[in-house]
């Protein structure tokens, strides 16, 4: 009852936000067949990483539009400002804003084909950061193109992992796994335990890292609820599960610093 009570109050919290999805978006399956020419974006901007191994970096966000999942603590649009846009259009977007790192978030950004626009922005000397669930991979020969740009580290999978599966190649590929870490249970690992779909369901597992992955590649986030009182707690209670497995605490500085 605490726990849904607290999910309550953060949600509510959330929503006064007024760009926040909360899990009220459409489910968006992966575009089959698609050729990554023209892609459906959200928004492109220029910011500094927040959150995550590349946190501090100056980066440019290409915001990818859909999500094939709904998860209730979502503090994201990827809905109202969604457009075409072709990889010659990003690709100079890209350019303009001078920045060496290009995030690809979402949404769900592998929900569409991006490996040519990854090849793109990699001979342009850029290296992208692709921000996943890891629910889906590239079929075909762009499945073998984005191994290769994995491997020469052109491309960094970050996985935040919000169901029970994430595709092999993703966990083969990935350098870091991130949590959302609210009030909700976490396993004896810290990790949690408890769904991020709605309606949600006790006892849900969530994908964990493979055994190899080592602790300071695992980052916890705590979930910004729009409260300043609960997020207190929320992150008095990742920097402790932090402490106690060796996890990397990972703060959304880019909140901190009123940027998008
Ligand atoms: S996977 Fe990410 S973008 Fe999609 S609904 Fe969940 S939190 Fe939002």
């Amino acid at each position: 009852v605490v726990v849904n009570l607290v999910r309550v109050v953060g949600l509510l919290s959330l929503s006064s936000t007024g760009n926040a999805v909360l899990g009220t978006n459409p489910l968006e399956a992966p575009v089959p067949g698609h050729d990554g020419q023209v892609l459906d974006v959200q928004e492109v901007f220029p910011t500094i990483q927040g959150e995550g191994p590349f946190a501090g970096r100056p980066a440019t966000f290409i915001r990818l539009a859909g999500c094939h999942l709904a998860c209730v603590f979502c503090d994201t649009d990827f809905l109202t400002k969604r457009h075409g846009a072709t990889l010659q259009d990003l690709t100079l977007r890209a350019l303009d804003y001078h920045n060496r790192l290009v995030v690809l978030t979402g949404g769900e950004p592998m929900r569409q084909n991006v490996v040519p626009l990854c090849e793109e922005l990699a001979d342009h000397g850029m290296t992208v950061q692709i921000e996943t669930a890891g629910s889906f991979w590239p079929i075909g020969v762009h499945d073998e193109r984005l191994g290769i740009l994995c491997s020469q580290r052109h491309v960094h999978i970050v996985v935040s992992p919000k169901t029970g599966y994430v595709r092999a190649p993703i966990r083969a590929y990935a350098t870091a796994w991130k949590y959302i870490i609210t009030l909700d249970p976490v396993g004896t690992d810290g990790l949690p335990t408890y769904g991020t779909q709605a309606p949600v369901r006790a006892g849900q597992h969530v994908a964990r890292p493979p055994k190899q992955v080592k602790p300071e590649d695992i980052y916890l986030q705590p979930c910004d609820t729009g409260n300043a009182d609960l997020n207190k707690v929320i992150i008095e209670r990742c920097v402790a599960l932090c402490r106690q497995h060796g996890y990397r605490l990972s703060l959304q500085q880019h909140k901190l610093l009123g940027l998008p």
